[in-house]
């Protein structure tokens, strides 16, 4: 709930702990109200009007924010107010996720000898946590992939780096300084990596949200040991879902590997492990209608795309890896995002905001793999090095 509240500048620096200064191109600003569900200042440049409605871009409520007193901050008071500000920075470097991107941000952060923190909302690691083999990460020939996310980890803890457990809810400028926004805290940084990377995809068919944890799931290699003995499918046709299938197959009886195309996307070398293997069978150009079962999962109805008939799998899980989203909607107000939501960055790293980074599967890129989340991280930890010495 928001909150109206009549403050002078003092008293909404006392009770926010905010810093405010003038948005980029006004003179002065008039401070109005302040959130305290998202403890965002509001400030409003219509001096003549009593009130002003809003939405908060954090909690999203529209409001009539009363105006006060319109009080001028000069540009002296907003230099003192920056320097007060800038000594109270804790890290040269916020970390926003803690995958192989900004891990890897971490640790060349560090080194170059800037004070980094990662906060991550969930377990630290990424998606990688959930392949059961890497092979093709340069120099490894094969690990797993959360003891490869645990040495990250650890490597960058070694060196320094301060780990937060926190859901980030959006950043903001300070004049110049950038505010990372949790769920309990604040954490100003002179710099910001977005390392957030993705999340799985559904397939938004009937019965798969009812029937998820019990019978349908997102991490072969979590759930997997579950289903010994049984039968299962696998949906999907790129990297993830070959490696569910062949890591399946270790423990189930037998293993659908069900995919819409009739070519793969994922790696050919697995494609051609999983064809010898003889619990394997592909079922190809074949759409899932619905997954079937009242508590638990009993098997899942498929549509052959070539002939047009449905048909029906008795299987006690559902594997289900069809990519990934990006989860980017709290930082659309600050950075750029494309149509499909993903962090408008080139190779530079760089976003439409200065000072904010995006390293990993977040931003727009041809290329998400281990190799190039780890590049990213590398990159994007040196631009921001650079910006934090010239600014
Ligand atoms: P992906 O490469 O995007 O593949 C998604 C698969 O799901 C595709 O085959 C796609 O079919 C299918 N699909 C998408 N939406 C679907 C729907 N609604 N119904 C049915 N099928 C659907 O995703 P990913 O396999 O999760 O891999 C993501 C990235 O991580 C890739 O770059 C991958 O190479 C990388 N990765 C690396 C490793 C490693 O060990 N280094 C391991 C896993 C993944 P179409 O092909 O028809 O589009």
């Amino acid at each position: 709930m928001c909150c109206r509240l009549r403050l002078d500048l003092r008293e909404l620096r006392r009770k926010s702990g905010a810093f405010f200064g003038s948005r980029e191109g006004t003179g002065s600003v008039s401070v109005v109200a302040i959130n305290t569900t998202c403890r965002r200042v509001h400030i409003s440049q219509k001096k003549r009007k009593n009130f002003t409605t809003k939405t908060c871009p954090v909690c999203r409520i529209a409001q009539d924010l009363l105006a006060g007193p319109g009080r001028k901050i000069t540009d002296v008071q907003r230099n003192k107010n920056l320097q007060k500000r800038k000594a109270e920075i804790m890290f040269d470097i916020g970390i926003v996720g803690g995958g192989t991107a900004g891990m890897t941000a971490a640790i060349y952060g560090q080194r170059a000898g800037k004070r980094t923190v990662i906060i991550e909302g969930g377990n630290f690691g990424g998606q990688i946590t959930s392949s059961p083999n890497v092979e093709n990460y340069p120099g490894i020939a094969s690990v797993s992939g959360s003891e490869f996310s645990m040495n990250l980890l650890d490597q960058a803890m070694k060196l320094g780096t301060e780990t937060v457990v926190e859901k980030v809810t959006g950043i903001r400028d300070e004049g110049g300084i950038k505010v990372i926004e949790t769920t309990g805290k604040e954490y100003p940084c002179r710099s910001v990596i977005l390392a957030t990377g993705v999340t799985h995809r559904h397939l938004g068919v009937p019965g798969e949200e009812k029937l998820t944890g019990a019978g349908v799931s997102y991490c072969a290699t979590c759930d997997g040991a579950f289903f010994r003995g049984r039968d299962v499918a696998v949906i999907g046709g790129g990297s993830t879902a070959l490696q569910d299938a062949e890591f399946l197959s270790n423990y189930c009886k037998k293993v659908y590997l069900v995919h819409r195309r009739d070519e793969f996307r994922g790696e050919e070398s697995i494609v051609r492990r999983l064809r010898e293997k003889e619990n394997v069978e592909f079922v190809l150009s074949a759409t899932v209608n619905e997954i079937l079962g009242d508590t638990v999962v009993e098997g899942v109805s498929l549509n052959n795309k070539k002939t047009g008939e449905d048909f029906r799998l008795d299987v006690a899980g559902v594997f289900i890896a069809v990519g990934q989203i990006p989860q980017n909607e709290q930082f659309a107000e600050t950075v750029k995002l494309d149509g499909a939501g993903f962090i408008l960055a080139s190779e530079d790293c760089m976003t439409s905001h200065p000072g904010i980074f995006a390293a990993g599967d977040c931003r727009t890129k041809e290329v998400r793999q281990l190799t190039t989340a780890a590049a990213d991280g590398a990159v994007a930890a040196l631009a921001a090095c650079r910006y934090v010495a010239e600014h």
